[in-house]
C-alpha cells in the first residue's frame, strides 16, 4: 500500500455511525409517536423499517423513485404495513425522523483520529452516496471533514451512485490519480468493494471479510489501516 497516492473514504458507517443514528432515531420516533404506529412494537417498527428502507433505497438507486419518493415513501410504506389508519402522518414522521437522525450523528470509534493522522501524509477525499442536503448537513456538523479532505464527492451531485464506475472515474479526475495508486476505504461490499475493484483501485474494506480480489484488504481496527498507510522513507 505504500504506492498509494490518494485515499478516498466512504462516509456512512465508515467514518460516521449511520446505523447507530438510524436505530436511535427510529427508537425515539416510535417512543414519541407511538400512537401513529397502532399496536406495533419497537422491534416490529425496526424490522419493518429495515426491510422497507432497503427496498426503497434500491428503487431510488435504480432511478425508479425520486428523492422525495424515497424520503417520504418509506414512511408511507411503513404505516401502510403497520397501521394504515395512521397513513396521513407519513410526512410528519419522515421529517421528524430526519431531525432525530441528525441529532444522533457521531464518529465511528477510532475513525476521527485515524483520518486525522492519515491525512497528514497522504491526500484524502470523501466519496459518499446519499441525499445531498443530508450529507452537507453532516459536513456542517463535522467541519473537520471538509478541512481534511481535498475533494468531496456526493453521488447525487454527480448523478450516479456507487458502485457505478462513472463515480469512481469522476473521483480520479478530481484527485489526478488512477488505478492502484488510489485506495478506497469503505464498509459496503456492494457499493464500496465492488465499485473500487471495478475501477481498478485498491480497497480497504472496513469490517469486511476475506475477498477473492488481491486488491481488497479487510480491516476492523483503524490502527491497522494507519499501519498499512504509514509512509516509507524513500531515497
Ligand atoms: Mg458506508
Amino acid at each position: 500500500m505504500n504506492d498509494i497516492r490518494y485515499v478516498w473514504f466512504d462516509l456512512d458507517d465508515t467514518l460516521l455511525d449511520h446505523r447507530g443514528a438510524e436505530s436511535r432515531a427510529l427508537t425515539a420516533l416510535a417512543t414519541h409517536h407511538a400512537h401513529f404506529f397502532g399496536d406495533a412494537s419497537q422491534s416490529d417498527i425496526h424490522d419493518a423499517y429495515a426491510r422497507i428502507n432497503g427496498r426503497v433505497w434500491s428503487e431510488y438507486a435504480a432511478g425508479r423513485r425520486d428523492k422525495d419518493g424515497a424520503k417520504y415513501g418509506r414512511f408511507e410504506l411503513l404505516l401502510r404495513d403497520l397501521n394504515p389508519a395512521g397513513l396521513d402522518n407519513a410526512i410528519l414522521l419522515a421529517d421528524e425522523y430526519l431531525r432525530l437522525y441528525a441529532s444522533y450523528w457521531r464518529w465511528v470509534d477510532g475513525a476521527r483520529n485515524a483520518l486525522t493522522r492519515i491525512a497528514k501524509h497522504v491526500p484524502v477525499g470523501l466519496m459518499t452516496n446519499g441525499f445531498t442536503e443530508i450529507q452537507h448537513a453532516k459536513l456542517r456538523q463535522f467541519p473537520e471533514l471538509s478541512r481534511m479532505c481535498s475533494h468531496i464527492v456526493i453521488s447525487e451531485e454527480v448523478g450516479v451512485l456507487k458502485p457505478d464506475i462513472r463515480l469512481f472515474r469522476h473521483a480520479e479526475g478530481l484527485c489526478g490519480h488512477a488505478g492502484d495508486q488510489v485506495l478506497y476505504v469503505g464498509d459496503s461490499l456492494s457499493s464500496d468493494v465492488t465499485g473500487g475493484v471495478g475501477a481498478g483501485w485498491q480497497v480497504a474494506w472496513y469490517g469486511g471479510e476475506e475477498h477473492d480480489s488481491a486488491r481488497v484488504w479487510s480491516f476492523h481496527d483503524w490502527a491497522d489501516l494507519e499501519q498499512r498507510l504509514r509512509p516509507v522513507n524513500r531515497p
